[in-house]
């Protein structure tokens, strides 16, 4: 399978005959780091669509690449009717009802977990408030609009391999210790939200154990609301602990074979 980073907590993996879009946004602003050459029309292939949560980070573009592509989206309760406000037929939503919902992709098995969003601390949000300031009237509608809804981590098994994909990092230490009772081989984890988001982050290594760590969302993807979280002292950290993991730290549209 190939596997590529599209920034904040948007991937595609791809098989020989299957391609899943996760959390896929394309739609920054021009201040944005690293800069997206991709447009959602450069998106042509995608067979479905999953969602983490509602946020504008993560589903603004989702319309658009299901109209291109005819990908059916599938999202937490709460979050389709942002996708229709914005131009999806509600046939082409599945909204997960229940925890632990099973898919079968085309061969590729995927499993819907009920998982939270990270709590902004207020050191975080100062920081925010203070770069955001007299822009806040103008970003407000973007925040508002968009919903968090039901926030799920996917669970996904490739080619063989598990995959866990998390795009935003608010689970309990109970959820992390149930989801690792069962072998991860690849964790997607994202560092963005939360002033300790790398001890934060490591938590969900400590519990998965995976084999291969890929931190996603450390991007400045939408200046000044978001922030360069750099990477390298949660791989520092993950080397630490867990030196038999690979911890890969992929550049904006990179793909990566397994
Ligand atoms: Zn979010």
């Amino acid at each position: 399978m190939e596997l590529t980073w599209f920034g904040t907590a948007g991937f595609r993996i791809k098989t020989d005959k299957h391609t899943i879009l996760i959390d896929p946004y394309f739609s920054r602003n021009d201040k944005a780091l690293p800069r997206q050459s991709l447009k959602p029309s450069d998106i042509q292939d995608g067979d479905v669509i999953l969602i983490s949560h509602g946020h504008f980070d993560h589903i603004y573009d989702v319309p658009t690449l299901s109209s291109n592509t005819g990908a059916k989206v599938y999202c937490g309760n709460g979050i389709g009717e942002a996708l229709i406000r914005n131009g999806m037929e509600r046939g082409q939503i599945h909204e997960v009802n229940s925890a632990g919902e099973n898919f079968d992709f085309n061969g590729i098995q995927a499993q819907a977990f009920f998982s939270q969003h990270v709590k902004f601390d207020r050191w975080l949000i100062f920081k925010t408030l203070a770069r955001i300031n007299f822009r806040l009237l103008r970003y407000l509608p973007l925040i508002r609009e968009y919903p968090e809804g039901q926030v799920l981590s996917w669970r996904l098994i490739v080619e063989g391999k598990t995959i866990h994909h998390f795009g935003s990092a608010g689970s309990t230490s109970d959820e992390l210790a149930r989801l690792g009772s069962q072998p991860t081989d690849i964790l997607l984890v994202p560092l963005q939200g939360h002033s300790d988001i790398i001890q934060i982050a490591h938590k969900y290594v400590t519990a998965l154990q995976p084999k291969v760590v890929i931190p996603n969302h450390q991007d400045n993807f939408f200046p000044p609301i978001s922030t360069m979280v750099d990477p390298q002292p949660f791989a520092e950290l993950v080397k630490q602990t867990n030196p038999d993991a690979e911890i890969k730290i992929l550049e904006i549209n990179e793909t990566v074979s397994f």
